[in-house]
């Protein structure tokens, strides 16, 4: 018999990643210490009292069962102190919260939620790769927003062109952003939900970094302006905040319509996030603000080591008030792709290509400080070394 996948499976861009990762495992193979500064995934561990949290909860066989799909009362009661005491906005735990099995889920789930085939969704770019996915695999038509430095990585509301704002059903945003590590403040947010309210487009914000921010920075949310709670739908994970990537839990919050819409999509698709998992969870939320300072402490330090040495390699970069990421312009000569193959093959660092996500990211690398001072010093020391 003959296997033949689903068109919508065609829709996807090559992927990448597929060589680096190739290239990565051959090198390994022959001996080399490879430095991996590639994946967005935290190094330092969940602190102990979530995890002991996780251990108690594990003991109790009512979290062995399956879980209410929107997640336990207590959980959503949970996310909305937590999101009161951090972003001063008031929600309804019955119907303005949903739990999440990490937020990528959430965000892929929405897509099915909202978008009918030939609607618009507007996508940044550089972006997060699952807006892109979500919208084609719906039939979708992707409208790339392009984050310009000149723009300071920010889309021009204005460039979109009116046919374009007249089809659009969804509009993707990031901040602080992943790829780029730009952050914002309220003013951008402002005009990001006057926009969508003229042209009657849903407005879903990607929240994953808020935490991870520095030098006093406070991301905002899109739901301390007011209107957004009209069109607007946040995305939160507990996956950089609390160092929990592997534990899939997160949570959205907003529109009421727009909750219930991607509850009706989860409901048929999967069987909500194991309970333990959310006792955890609420543990972090409630009591979780003293070790988020900590690793942000330790993110600072990191950034401000690797800025130094990367602006004396001549790689010019922005220093970042928020994420774990650091947005550096390639020497010239290369593309984001011959870079980040000469510095995995000459110097066994692993880069990630800004054209990874979305043409808009041509002549960027992204470097994730996801390991310690001393290993990013011995990366950094192998760039040099090969004179770019
Ligand atoms: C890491 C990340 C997420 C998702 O994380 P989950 O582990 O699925 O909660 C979402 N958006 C961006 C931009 C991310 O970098």
């Amino acid at each position: 018999m003959q296997i033949k996948p689903a068109a919508r499976l065609n829709l996807l861009p090559p992927y990448l990643f597929a060589e680096l990762d190739r290239l990565k495992r051959e090198l390994q193979q022959t001996g080399v210490d490879v430095i991996s500064l590639g994946i967005g995934d935290p190094d330092l561990p969940t602190p102990r009292p979530i995890i002991e949290s996780l251990q108690r909860a594990a003991e109790n066989p009512l979290n062995h069962r399956y879980p209410d799909y929107e997640g336990l009362e207590r959980f959503r009661q949970a996310a909305c102190r937590w999101y009161e005491r951090r972003f001063g906005v008031k929600l309804d735990p019955v119907h303005e919260v949903f739990a999440l099995i990490g937020s990528k889920e959430g965000i892929a789930n929405f897509a099915t939620a909202v978008v009918d085939p030939g609607d618009i969704v507007l996508i940044p770019d550089p972006g997060y790769p699952v807006y892109f996915s979500g919208c084609v695999f719906n039939g979708g038509e992707p409208y790339f927003m392009k984050l310009r430095r000149e723009n300071s990585f920010r889309p021009d509301f204005g460039a979109i062109p009116p046919e374009i704002a007249r089809r659009a059903k969804l509009m993707w945003l990031n901040y602080p952003n992943n790829p780029t590590a730009a952050t914002i403040d309220r003013p951008f947010f402002e005009s990001a939900v006057a926009y969508c309210l003229k042209h009657d487009i849903i407005l879903a914000h990607d929240v994953a970094y808020s935490e991870i921010a520095f030098d006093g920075y406070r991301a905002p949310s899109v739901l301390e302006v007011p209107g957004a709670a009209e069109c607007a739908i946040e995305f939160h994970s507990l996956s950089k905040t609390y160092s929990m990537t592997g534990w899939r839990v997160g949570f959205a919050v907003g529109n009421a319509q727009l909750i219930r819409a991607l509850g009706l999509v989860k409901t048929n698709m999967d069987s909500g996030v194991f309970q333990a998992v959310q006792e955890a969870a609420i543990t972090a939320m409630d009591s979780g603000d003293e070790s988020v300072r900590k690793y942000c402490a330790i993110y600072k330090e990191r950034r401000d080591l690797m800025v130094e040495l990367l602006r004396k390699l001549g790689l010019a970069c922005e220093v970042p008030r928020a994420t774990f990421y650091l947005w550096a312009q390639v020497p010239p000569g290369y593309t984001s792709a011959s870079f980040t193959e000469r510095v995995l093959r000459e110097a066994g660092v692993v880069i990630t290509p800004g054209s990874g996500f979305g043409k808009g990211g041509e002549g960027f690398v992204r470097f994730s400080m996801t390991v310690g001072s001393e290993r990013l010093k011995e990366a950094v020391g192998r760039l040099a070394a090969l004179r770019l």
